[in-house]
């Protein structure tokens, strides 16, 4: 259940609305906003009327709802404001533009650094590259693992980018946080409980990419692992589900921006890379996804596609980054005021 507490509620109060909570066997979560504190208490049985009774009654509680979903910490009734995640200088979420950027594997120094530097000056805000590669098939290149974390923090080091990395396993989470600005759960582990609970426990923010065949509800459920672990900076990142269609790689699910929009307050990024499979179709989705109101886009590029390790056909070209970086600005300039204040046809 959810707790409003009263702004002119004391310290002690508070703490004896805590002891109750976790006398009765419920974990309690602080949600510290400008309209005051929430607290979530949560455990595994349903909605307890008598405990709720019993808390409506206590001094400083201003008031007790049931949550009206499966997941909690990620809705939008326990927390009405958007998180902003901040990552070094990079702002995630909150009417910002995020633009990440860079190649699908790290592959060397020379492919690496040309990339960074290249994304850097056409104004990306953070570096991506798989170290860790979770391939379809066993003899594909499955990244260079440590070599490539290495690698991908001299980047940051020469560019200035937070840099945005693969972590596949619960034992990797300690030598991926290392070095990563962000860790990324790949559309494979989406429901990898025991790797969402350990990114959950490495307070580092977390991008959670939807699974092939997630639906949303799977997918807030997922952050809610993440949440519930104590981490309160994750990022959802759509980047295509498995659908009857096979013209692209997967369908670009566009409804799921104004989605989440309604149900979460986690930023929300589209990665039109993986979602279509084609390097022509990027920039068309690109320019969709920020205009359905994403926080940003997730995208591959090499320096050259066409020798490229891993995802070639979707890679876009330096130049063309550069390019439509400067086409989203634009795109986000003239959208960001619409999404922050939605007119009657939006029937918000
Ligand atoms: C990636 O972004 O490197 C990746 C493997 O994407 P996904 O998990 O969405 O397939
Ligand atoms: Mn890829």
């Amino acid at each position: 259940m959810f707790v409003r507490i009263n702004q002119s509620a004391t310290s002690e109060q508070v703490a004896a609305i805590r002891s109750r909570a976790t006398e009765a066997g419920l974990a309690v979560y602080d949600e510290p906003t400008e309209r005051g504190l929430t607290l979530a208490l949560l455990g595994p049985k349903g909605f307890d009327e008598k405990l709720s009774d019993e808390l409506v009654a206590m001094p400083g509680v201003a008031s007790v709802a049931r949550p009206s979903r499966a997941y909690r910490l990620s809705s939008q009734e326990f927390r009405g404001e958007p998180t902003v995640v901040k990552v070094r200088d990079a702002v995630i979420g909150g009417g910002s533009l995020t633009l990440m950027a860079g190649p699908c594997s790290i592959e060397s120094r020379e492919q690496l650094f040309e990339v960074a530097a290249g994304v850097a000056a056409a104004g990306a805000t953070l570096l991506r590259g798989g170290a860790f590669k979770p391939r379809t098939s066993p003899y594909a290149f499955q990244g260079l693992g440590l070599e490539g974390l290495r690698l991908l923090a001299e980047a940051r080091d020469r560019t200035g980018l937070p840099i945005i990395t693969e972590v596949m396993e619960p034992a990797q989470v300690d030598m991926v946080a290392e070095f990563a600005d962000v860790l990324q759960i790949g559309t494979r582990n989406m429901q990898n409980f025991s790797l969402l609970n350990a990114v959950g426990r490495t307070r580092m923010p977390v991008m959670l990419k939807r699974g092939l065949s997630g639906t949303i509800e799977e997918w807030l459920l997922a952050a809610e692992y993440i949440l519930a672990a104590g981490n309160r900076q994750v990022i959802l990142c759509e980047r295509g589900i498995r659908t009857f269609e096979t013209a692209a790689r997967n369908t670009l699910d566009l409804n799921a921006v104004p989605i989440l929009r309604r149900l979460t307050h986690l930023p929300v990024i589209v990665d039109p890379s993986h979602a279509t499979g084609k390097r022509w179709m990027v920039a068309p989705m690109s320019y969709a996804g920020v205009a359905a109101g994403a926080d940003g886009i997730m995208v591959e590029v090499h320096p050259k596609p066409e020798e490229a390790w891993s995802d070639g056909e979707q890679s876009l070209t330096l130049p063309m980054f550069s390019r439509l970086a400067g086409e989203l600005r634009t795109i986000h300039s003239v959208v960001s005021p619409m999404h922050a204040n939605p007119g009657e046809a939006s029937g918000r």
